[in-house]
């Protein structure tokens, strides 16, 4: 088997254990998100903001893990909370009294969240919202729009990515997704109040709930424009259309308080997993007393083995802790700035096209393309094979970033790791002009 090797970069163990891997598990990897990301590395360690690989290679990580990493690892805070949990309880399937102290946290923190359910992933969190929903409005259609990322479930992963022809067609994402389970489930594009306006004019009263993520991270990091969240949650509210939020990644990442805080805005509900625990399995659904109101009554469940699992309620806690020091989201906020003007003025001495989108401490670069791109449509004219090749050079450089051009900045990003990046920055675009 050949082997990827460079000047100062080998990745020989990895490699063996990919092969390894590729004979007993699925593509090799444990979720199919990971399967597109080349060279496919096995990681034994990660201390702060960096990454070991198996091959004894250091690397800047970017990626935080798909987002929750956005305290580092190891951080000493929430490994002693965790550890010192760990003495006294893993999950006990029964209440502890963290979920109070957590829910009253979470309620102080997040805007307009009345009550919060815990859940452990973002994917259940977003089911247990779009049930509620229905149960709240007696109905059963549910919008979406193309290129969210609402978790692997039949019922939203619809037009997660659909090819050119597909757009404007509510569309299956991959196999096993039967079309009678997405039916109820309506699709349009982003970032286009009069669409909204439209819909639920015509079948509001079909409709239980529009869900939207605030940024639209999972496809270019595309920024909502003024006034077009508060439009989706003043169409609702006119429709009595439960309005949902899906805050995986903006939750504890915009601002302490996610969109909420960042934008002003008070959808109905709103799904935090990712940062909200720093890397432990947990998730929380936030929002309306009235709206969660239909669980007290019993007229429907949330439930699952694992929630409010004391360990993770102590991560949760101590992540939140954290991320409330002093400046901790202006200095989240900086360096994100910094890296995207470096990578804007980067690309314009190689005369490439380059732009970059999103805010704070999440954005997307998107090589050929000359304005932001405004919805999952618009991501489609960038230049993929480009950042490939940017991605493979900026490994070599010491830096691990996501497949698909999204950067993720965490509080153990410090000056020194922005100096480094600034030079494997100009070093990568030097390689790509040459
Ligand atoms: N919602 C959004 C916006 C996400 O980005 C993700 C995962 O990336 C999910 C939901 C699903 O979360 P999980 O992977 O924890 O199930």
């Amino acid at each position: 088997m050949a082997t990827i090797k460079t000047e100062n970069m080998e990745h020989i163990r990895s490699e063996q254990l990919y092969a390894e891997a590729c004979e007993i598990i699925p593509c090799g990897v444990s979720s199919s998100m990971r399967k597109n990301v080349k060279p496919l590395l096995f990681f034994e360690r990660a201390e702060g903001p960096y990454y070991f690989d198996v091959d004894g290679n250091r690397y800047i990580d970017y990626t935080l893990a798909w987002g929750p990493l956005i305290a580092g690892s190891n951080h000493p805070f929430i490994n002693k909370a965790v550890a010192e949990q760990l003495q006294r309880s893993y999950t006990l399937g029964a209440q502890h009294p963290l979920e109070v102290t957590l829910a009253k946290k979470l309620t102080g923190i997040l805007p307009g969240v009345e009550q919060v359910a815990f859940s452990n992933t973002g994917s259940e969190a977003v089911q247990s919202a779009i049930r509620i929903a229905r149960t709240y409005t007696g109905r059963n259609k549910i919008v979406k729009f193309e290129g969210h990322y609402h978790g692997w479930l039949n019922n939203v992963l619809v037009s997660y990515k659909p090819q050119p022809a597909q757009l404007g067609t509510p569309v299956a994402s991959c196999g096993g997704q039967p079309a009678p389970e997405f039916e109820d489930t309506l699709v349009l594009p982003w970032n286009n109040l009069a669409a909204v306006k439209e819909l639920l004019a015509a079948r509001g009263h079909e409709i239980a709930c529009v869900i939207t993520e605030p940024v639209l991270a999972n496809s270019g990091c595309c920024m909502p424009e003024e006034g077009y969240l508060q439009g989706i949650i003043d169409c609702c509210r006119e429709h009595g259309v439960v309005s949902v939020f899906d805050e995986v990644i903006t939750g504890f990442r915009l601002a302490l308080g996610g969109a909420r805080e960042y934008f002003g805005l008070r959808p109905d509900l709103s799904v935090y997993a990712k940062a909200i625990a720093g890397g432990f399995t947990m998730a929380a659904l936030g929002g309306r007393k009235a709206v969660f109101d239909v669980i007290r009554e019993g007229k429907t469940i949330h439930a699952g083995t694992y929630n409010g699992a004391s360990v993770n309620l102590a991560a949760a806690l101590a992540t939140i802790t954290v991320l409330s020091g002093d400046g901790c989201f202006t200095r989240l906020h900086a360096y994100g700035h910094a890296l995207r003007e470096h990578l804007q003025l980067a690309a314009r001495k190689a005369g490439l096209l380059l732009v970059t989108a999103g805010t704070g401490s999440v954005f997307s670069m998107h090589f050929g393309l000359r304005e932001e791109p405004r919805n999952y449509a618009d991501t489609l004219a960038a230049d993929a094979a480009l950042f490939a090749k940017f991605r493979a050079l900026m490994l070599h450089e010491g830096i691990h970033l996501l497949p698909d051009g999204r950067w993720y900045i965490g509080i153990t990003h410090t000056d020194a790791e922005l100096a480094f990046t600034r030079q494997a920055i100009d070093n990568t675009f030097a390689g790509l002009a040459g």
